[in-house]
């Protein structure tokens, strides 16, 4: 019988399996220089199992955040990767992309309403959310 306390035992467990999984950061990288272009430079990107972060040290223009908020956002996109995995992600992100950036007619915008970026984005300066974060919490955004 499955019974709740079971359902919960489980997801419990999937939950602490999961954070135990950690992502494999390349520092003065130049991968996310790769993704930028004239409307956004990236600072960091996720690339399963590899977090690729700039050179944050030696730049003329100013940083609009932390590093270690930039850390923070490429984590919890790892810990989205897991829970859908990985390449259900990326398939993820490139609908979403296409779809909202049609929506808004901008591909700007199209990055930024992804789901997955909201909640990264939303969460990011807050350095303890992986610590409680509920898992799946991107899909609220998915309707954006
Ligand atoms: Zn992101």
């Amino acid at each position: 019988m499955f019974t709740l306390k079971f359902i919960k035992k489980i997801r419990c467990f999937f939950d602490i399996f999961l954070k135990k999984i950690k992502p494999i950061i390349i520092r003065n990288s130049r991968v996310p220089n790769w993704f930028s272009n004239k409307d956004m430079e990236m600072y960091g990107i996720t690339l399963f199992p590899f977090i690729f972060v700039i050179n944050f040290d030696n730049r003329q223009n100013e940083l609009i955040y932390k590093k270690c908020e930039i850390l923070n956002h490429e984590k919890i996109h790892f810990q989205q990767m897991l829970e859908t995995g990985i390449i259900g992600f990326y398939l993820i992100f490139l609908l979403e992309f296409m779809y909202k950036s049609i929506k808004y007619k901008n591909i700007v915008q199209g990055y930024l309403n992804i789901s997955f970026e909201i909640e990264s984005y939303k969460n990011m300066k807050n350095l303890q959310y992986l610590d409680y974060r509920k898992r799946y919490n991107w899909l609220k955004y998915i309707i954006n």
